[in-house]
């Protein structure tokens, strides 16, 4: 069904939040439901049994075994991998979405996370906006091709996986990359990332995700003899410390904008105006006052314009009546992508200027090289966009924080982060309380999904 023809026919349905879905978004909101159920939290829940139902429909839809794996690197991690048979022209296309969430404990929230609720024109659980609306429009979407005899040029791969959200040794992209490449092996993946922004209502720009910072934690270490506190001296281990994240919080990296950002600052001007749009516009051009000005309002912005590396943990000290032998921090920072981190490093040690202090990594997850702007991709995504919602900007991002993505650019596999979920820009819910999507998002990133995937495939 052409797009026009098929928002004629169910674009009705985006009209108002009290009219019943169709067989379509029912199917999805079926789906959405039991992933929501499913207790996946990644450090107490597991995976396992939404990898197994999601299998279950697939067989039962008609797809071969041989098409369907379930598998992971513990009982409770499974991940599940669809292979949706094309006419193999193309190299395949990986859809991507994490079935894990974050933690949530019902005395936090306001209702129960793990009860899928309709209130007011959302849907509430944990897992509604990370990423469980994503994980389910893709296996809706791929049903419904089985169903309408769809022949895409290209097979289309469902990667559904463990641990996005724990980032640790059970990741499921990271193990399938490793244990079973050939499974997801494709020319581009789509996944989170990034999304449609609501301001007071109205929906303004529509994001698409070509790259992400580079996460790394440093340890800065001081270590002294000691003694006792009754006879302190000036060598002390907290104050070396104290004084380096001082220096550190009055620090901040060269600002540096790469292809994708001044594209975001070009395009997000469009929706501001006044003194804001000016000074977006401004950035884009490289204006180093305009940036400054930029950076000191807007802690997003700021950490798309630079590397940025602050402390989130400090340990210390041994008795409250002794003087410390040890003093350390960890700081967290987030690299640009193409930065590096030998660089941030040394430029760390001459902000901190002490020798005393020693800087370790105790994490580094590696580079994660910017996606390529692929004119296929950005024109498919331009025209849907057009056409479902006109006079919505379409903006190029570069993530500050992490996703899956990271794993896949560097195993040499682009990923794009596309939804079509618009939310609105200042109720960010995700990884917090009373997480929740709007309904009329749920079903619109639906539609524009199935006509991008489908746009994308033949
Ligand atoms: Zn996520």
């Amino acid at each position: 069904m052409g797009l026009l023809l098929f928002l004629m026919l169910s674009g009705a349905a985006f009209a108002a939040d009290t009219m019943p879905p169709d067989a379509e978004q029912q199917l999805a909101r079926d789906i959405y439901k039991e992933m929501i159920e499913v207790k996946s939290g990644f450090t107490t829940g597991t995976t396992t049994p939404i990898a197994q139902s999601v299998a279950a429909r697939f067989k039962a839809a008609g797809f071969a075994a041989s098409d369907i794996f379930v598998g992971g690197p513990a009982p409770n991690k499974a991940n599940v991998v669809v292979r949706y048979r094309g006419t193999g022209a193309r190299k395949p296309i990986l859809l991507l979405a994490h079935i894990d969430v974050v933690e949530a404990k019902r005395e936090d929230w306001t209702v129960d996370p793990f009860v899928f609720l309709e209130k007011g024109g959302y849907f509430y659980g944990r897992g509604t906006a990370d990423d469980k609306a994503q994980a389910a429009v893709w296996v809706a979407t791929l049903l419904r091709f089985k169903r309408e005899g769809y022949r895409p040029d290209r097979d289309l791969i469902l990667a559904l996986t463990a641990d996005e959200e724990g980032g640790g040794p059970l990741n499921g992209v990271d193990w399938l990359l490793q244990k079973h490449r050939d499974l997801i092996e494709s020319e581009y993946a789509l996944n989170e990332g990034a999304r449609g922004m609501l301001v007071n209502g109205k929906r303004v720009e529509h994001h698409i995700g070509l790259a992400e910072k580079q996460f790394l934690n440093l340890r800065l270490e001081v270590r002294n003899k000691g003694g006792h506190s009754a006879r302190p001296v000036a060598d002390n281990a907290i104050y070396h410390l104290a004084g380096a994240l001082h220096r550190l919080s009055t620090f901040g990296f060269d600002f540096q904008l790469t292809d994708i950002t001044r594209e975001y600052f070009r395009q997000s001007a469009k929706s501001e105006s006044g003194a804001v749009a000016a000074d977006l516009t401004r950035v884009a051009e490289g204006d180093a006052a305009a940036m400054k000005r930029v950076a000191a309002q807007s802690p997003p912005l700021n950490a798309m314009m630079r590397t940025t590396c602050v402390a989130t943990q400090l340990e210390g000290g041994h008795a409250t009546n002794a003087l410390p032998q040890l003093a350390a921090a960890n700081i967290n920072c987030r690299l640009l992508p193409d930065d590096n981190v030998d660089r941030v490093i040394a430029e760390l040690k001459k902000v901190i200027a002490d020798d005393q202090i020693a800087i370790s990594i105790t994490t580094y997850e590696g580079a994660s090289p910017a996606s390529p702007l692929r004119a296929d991709i950005m024109k498919a995504f331009n025209r849907i966009t057009d056409t479902m919602w006109p006079g919505v900007i379409t903006v190029p991002t570069m993530a500050v924080g992490g996703s899956d993505g990271r794993y896949l650019r560097l195993a040499g596999i682009p990923t794009y982060g596309v939804q079509g979920f618009f939310q609105d820009r200042d109720d960010v819910r995700a990884h917090g309380r009373d997480e929740r999507m709007l309904v009329r998002s749920f079903y619109e990133g639906q539609t524009f999904l199935y006509e991008f995937v489908k746009a994308l495939s033949h």
